[in-house]
């Protein structure tokens, strides 16, 4: 993960670069440097945020035209002042930052210690960057072939910048496996891992790809491959507006982007379908709706919350397509041998699009020869240019650690695609589509209606707040969203949640139920309704604190359980998308009563861009 950002051009880079970190927070937050060029390398780095550096820098020498900084997520070696980036070559002339993980940097290392270099971090990174300079050193050559050289011999993942005092002009770069954008200024570069320190300065962009190098100066770019070829590159024009990646008024991104919900529905559902006309319009499903309403199978990939969502669709796709779908955790499925025919389409869904377990598993089925069809949110990632097909959530940049709008966005989608290829293959009457897609449609105005819960259901976090446990259960298109919801309270408040379908909660978690448990049930009217009353009733039984979410009106759940949370009727297929939202209110309300940083969780980053 981390977050990574350097300038070079006619501006101060200082506070380009400090403004760009602190976008890029989400991505990690144990420690942070820059190393800044004047008359010499300088080079400040501390444990804790961004705004603990910049604290410790008021009063320094801050003067300088190219720079570079990190944000770290800490994979070799503990945060810490010493282990935080950037980090300096032995003869102190180059600096770097670097996000991934150099898997033979132990290999590396031990050769560089025969060589008598020193380490005074336990990174990988600080390996990487010694093996370069010895390189340099040695083979006598320039930084850029070093890199090269250097590069080849890497086996991990990397981004990775270089500053060098020699060179004040240049700035060297790389990229395999995590992600880097070039934002291209008049007679200026900025560099980072999202776009969202680029755009207030640019909308021109260039996204570096797998195994090439970027040579940056402030009037040029050049782009290369690890041969030494030159590659154009190609310039996007970003369409992201500043105004939505701030937080407008909320006190967390968080509850802003709970908040959006009602929009990002709306966007992801507009254009694509109409619910009065009866259609569905997806250009990604459209084009290859032969191979995907022949299927043998659908195999969807995806980690955390999107696998959540993939655990819904696969519910709801084998209900209405007939076609048999098997959910895999990314990281599970690159490394086993799973069988993949020909024939089989996977669906990847990542938010961030660059998860690199989910990048993998893609090449991986790629290989055997399966047609992948990528679900991401963020324009232009690496998932959604390595997919043969695809298609955005359109859910707006999410900076809020914990996953939200871009989960209902993905159920949208989904509910979509699946809706879409059972009426091309018939497995579906048009009744049913029609109401689906009324259904679908109104979501967002549902949604609206239900965040007028949000000052009870605070007060709801305020009375379970002190709970050590909580359970989580639901049955049918629920069971994922209560696995979705102990996922959001472990994130925010560090309450241990278990998520568990609400019949199996007898073959085990029923023991834990006492009078101090918090048992939240996910209880909308559908067709399990029945089972999960009893449920309900074999809890209270056992002196279980039942917290439910139920359609509104439903008198008999009101009248069993100790709270209720209303959300509005919807059809069971699509009521996920409604049902989720008051969990993701609850956990972020205990969150912010227990004080912990809902925006900046510990130990967690946004998008997981190591395995
Ligand atoms: N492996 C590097 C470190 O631990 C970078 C980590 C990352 O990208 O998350 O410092």
């Amino acid at each position: 993960m981390c977050g990574i950002v350097a300038y070079i051009g006619h501006r101060e880079a200082y506070p380009v670069i400090l403004k760009g970190l602190k976008r890029l927070e989400y991505r990690g937050y144990d420690s942070s440097g820059v190393a800044l060029l004047n008359e010499g390398l300088k080079v400040y780095k501390r444990k804790g945020k961004v705004a603990e550096l910049e604290e410790s820098l008021i009063g320094k020498d801050v003067h300088s035209a190219s720079g570079i900084g990190h944000t770290r997520w800490a994979t070799h070696g503990e945060p810490s002042d010493r282990n935080a980036h950037p980090h300096i070559s032995a003869n102190g002339r180059l600096a770097m930052i670097h996000n991934g993980i150099i898997e033979n940097y132990n290999q590396l290392k031990h050769e560089l210690i025969n060589k008598g270099y020193k380490f005074t971090s336990d990174t990988d990174t600080e390996v990487l960057l010694k093996f370069i300079e010895d390189i340099q050193v040695n083979n006598k050559v320039g930084l850029e072939e070093a890199v090269r050289i250097a590069l080849k011999r890497v086996v991990g993942a990397y981004v990775i910048v270089l500053i060098d005092q020699d060179n004040p002009d240049t700035l060297i770069a790389a990229r395999k496996g995590s992600p880097l954008v070039i934002g291209i200024g008049k007679g200026e570069h900025f560099l980072a891992s999202d776009a969202s320190p680029i755009i207030e300065y640019t909308k021109e962009v260039v996204y570096v790809n797998d195994y090439e190098l970027a040579i940056i100066k402030p009037e040029e770019l050049v782009l290369k491959n690890l041969g030494n070829e030159k590659i154009t590159p190609f310039i996007q024009k970003l369409d992201l507006e500043l105004a939505k990646i701030e937080k407008g008024g909320f006190d967390h991104f968080m509850l802003k982007e709970i908040f959006e919900q009602p929009q990002t529905i709306f966007d992801c559902l507009r254009g694509r379908m109409d619910a009065r006309e009866g259609y569905i319009r997806m250009a990604g499903v459209d084009k290859n709706i032969e191979q995907l309403k022949n299927a043998g199978r659908f195999i969807i990939i995806a980690c955390g919350t999107s696998w959540h969502a993939a655990l819904i669709a696969e519910y709801i796709i084998e209900e209405l397509c007939r076609i048999p779908v098997e959910v895999e955790y990314a990281s599970e499925f690159r490394y086993r041998n799973p069988i993949v025919n020909k024939g089989d389409v996977i669906f990847a869904v990542s938010q961030s699009g660059e998860t690199a377990d989910t990048l993998v598993a893609i090449e991986r089925a790629k290989e055997n020869g399966a047609f992948v069809f990528g679900i991401v949110n963020v324009v232009g990632s690496s998932i959604a240019r390595i997919s043969h097909a695809g298609a955005y959530t359109h859910a707006g940049p999410e900076i809020g650690v914990a996953s939200t709008k871009a989960f209902t966005a993905q159920l949208a989608i989904l509910t979509m695609i699946a809706l879409k290829i059972a009426k091309e293959k018939g497995t579906i009457d048009q009744k049913r589509f029609m109401h689906l897609l009324s259904e679908l449609h109104e979501i967002p105005d549902k949604v609206k209606t239900l965040l007028e819960s949000n000052d009870s259901i605070k007060k709801l976090a305020t009375k379970y707040k002190d709970a050590n446990n909580a359970l989580y259960l639901g049955r049918g298109y629920n069971f994922p969203v209560a696995l979705e919801g102990a996922l959001k309270l472990k994130e925010i408040s560090y309450i241990h949640a278990e998520g568990y379908p609400a019949a199996e909660m007898k073959h085990g978690p029923i023991a834990l139920v006492d009078e101090n448990l918090p048992v939240v049930i996910v209880a909308t009217k559908d067709s399990y309704h029945e089972k999960i009353v009893s449920n309900i009733q074999e809890i209270k039984a056992r002196k279980g604190k039942v917290i439910a979410v139920i359609t509104s009106g439903d008198k008999v759940i009101t009248g069993l359980a100790d709270d209720v949370i209303e959300v509005p009727e919807a059809d069971e297929l699509v009521a996920p998308m409604l049902s989720t939202i008051p969990l993701q209110l609850l956990a972020y309300h205990v969150g912010v009563a227990k004080g912990s940083d809902v925006d900046k969780p510990r130990n967690l980053a946004k998008s997981v861009t190591v395995e």
